[in-house]
């Protein structure tokens, strides 16, 4: 049993790589989206504010070309005066070209504030296109970084999984079991040593009985507290103690 527990720490060795590069390449991939979203946000924002812009243009086009109509109304009218001989009719008419002038004048102040409106939309245009620029720049040179990682993560974890495979064929099929389940349920940490009579899992004391038989290494043995595949490791003497 002892041989069998240290091949299936090696496979945990192997596995945990597996989990650990695994977890790496989730964080990669969840900035790609983040700063992918940041990007989209950022050219609907421009879209919105081109869209404001265009219809505001459309309205000083249509305001211009209403402005130019009516004065070359005026212009007309004043010709025509030119001919009328009656007072009362060059009175009217006057009135008319005087009501005219009152409209243009309406016009040309809404006009004005069209420009004011469509150089503040022009600005803000800029200026996001500058944001949307920036946060391209910086995505294109990281996205090249995380490309490089995810593929050395990807070379990695190919190669752990193949010493994985391999190792497994050195194993039980039944112990795999059990300890895949464990590996799930405890964090991937499903095969612990006990160290001067402590579960190096949850750190809880073994009772004397059971740390006999850990040393023993006939069977399989489980952590008490935590349910962890327990195996002994010989103290490892330190340079003092040489
Ligand atoms: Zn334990």
């Amino acid at each position: 049993m002892r041989e069998q527990i240290e091949i299936l720490a090696s496979l945990q060795n192997a596995d945990r790589e597996i989990k650990e590069k695994s977890g790496a390449k989730g964080e990669l991939l969840a900035e790609i989206e983040k700063r992918e979203e940041e990007v989209q946000a950022k050219n609907a924002e421009l879209a919105t504010v081109r869209a404001e812009w265009a219809e505001k243009d459309k309205l000083r086009q249509e305001k211009e070309q209403l402005l130019q109509e009516e004065s070359r109304k005026v212009t007309d009218k004043r010709m025509r005066m030119n001919r009328i001989k009656s007072i009362k009719e060059l009175q009217a008419l006057q009135r008319e070209i005087d009501q005219t002038k009152l409209g243009n004048a309406q016009l040309e102040e809404e006009l004005i504030k069209l420009m004011e409106e469509l150089e503040a939309c022009a600005a803000s245009l800029g200026a996001k296109e500058e944001e949307l620029k920036k946060l391209e720049d910086a995505w294109r040179e990281r996205r090249g970084e995380i490309e490089a990682q995810v593929a050395g993560i990807d070379r990695a974890v190919a190669d752990a999984s193949a010493v994985r495979q391999s190792i497994a064929t050195q194993l039980n099929g039944e112990l795999i079991g059990r300890y895949e389940l464990i590996f799930s349920r405890r964090g991937g940490m499903a095969v612990v040593a006990v160290s001067e009579g402590i579960c190096q899992g949850c750190f809880m004391n073994i009772p004397p009985q059971l740390w006999n038989e850990i040393i023993k290494s006939e069977k399989l043995i489980l952590c008490p507290s935590c349910h962890r595949i327990l195996y002994y490791k010989p103290p490892v003497p330190s340079d003092r103690q040489l």
